[in-house]
This record gives structure tokens, sequence and C-alpha cells, in this order.
């Protein structure tokens, strides 16, 4: 089992920030759990779970918490996942790629006007064509991570 690889599965908030913290996550919300399950078999990925009836099986890890905050941080905890500074913000939340920097210039007419000219830093996904910035949005997602302790 490779341990920072992961299928999250029906936890869409979840899965978004594991990549963002630079996981390899792929996220599944399928009904019928068979394809995920084998899925995750086949790639060697933990499957991250709340469904109830998944627990007993025991390569499933199941998430006790409710709230994304906890399950965070019962993940990393109980999974001992290595979190790395230069890891965060390196891949794409909507779809797992990985994200390359980029030009302010080059994305001028894509990002909105009042984001422009603020010295951010620009990434796209060269796969699903999003592009990411460093605005207050990561600002409050650092803090989150710094609040949560899970950054060293
Ligand atoms: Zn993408």
């Amino acid at each position: 089992m490779k341990e920072d690889q992961f299928v999250v599965y029906k936890l869409q908030k979840l899965a978004i920030l594991l990549r963002i913290l630079g996981f390899d996550v792929l996220y599944s919300q399928n009904k019928d759990y068979i394809p995920v399950i084998n899925l995750a078999k086949r790639e060697n990925r933990i499957l991250l779970s709340r469904v109830k009836f998944l627990r007993k099986l025991p390569w499933i890890f199941y998430l006790k918490e409710d709230d994304l905050d906890g399950q965070l941080e019962q993940t990393i905890k109980e999974l001992k996942l290595k979190l790395k500074k230069e890891n965060i913000f390196t891949r794409c939340s909507k779809c797992n790629n990985f994200l390359q920097e980029i030009q302010e210039d080059e994305v001028k007419r894509e990002i909105p006007f009042d984001v422009f000219g603020r010295g951010y830093w620009f990434k796209r996904c060269f796969n699903c064509g999003k592009i990411f910035w460093n605005g207050n949005h990561m600002i409050t997602l650092k803090e989150k991570f710094k609040k949560l302790n899970i950054l060293s």
C-alpha cells in the first residue's frame, strides 16, 4: 500500500484539501462502491471513507469524524502522513494533476480584474485548465493547516 496515495470516497472537501497539501488523490462519489474498492486495490491506494458498512474491510481507512477538520486531522495523524511545505499547492484541487507555474501576463485575460498586479503567483492545471493563485483563499487555508498543527 502506498502511504500517500488515496482514493477518497464521497468526501469531496477532504479530497480537495489533501490535494492542496500535495497528495495524490482520486475522488469518487460513485453510488456503487465496488468499482471504487477495485480502483483502490488496483492502484494500491488507501481508500478513505465514512461509509459505515465499509468500515470492517481492513484496507479501508474509516473516518470517524463528521467535520472536515477532524477528518483531515485523523487522516494525517493516524496514517502518519508526512507533510512538506514545498508540496502545498502543487496539485490541482479539481482534477489531481500537477500544476505548472505561469506568468501573470499569460493569464491576464482569464483572471478576475482585481487579482491582477498584486504580486500573486499563478499556476495552471494543463489538464482541466483551472488557474490558481495565492489570494485570500490560500492564506485562509494556510492558517487552517497551521491551526490544525499539521504543518511543521
Ligand atoms: Zn485540473
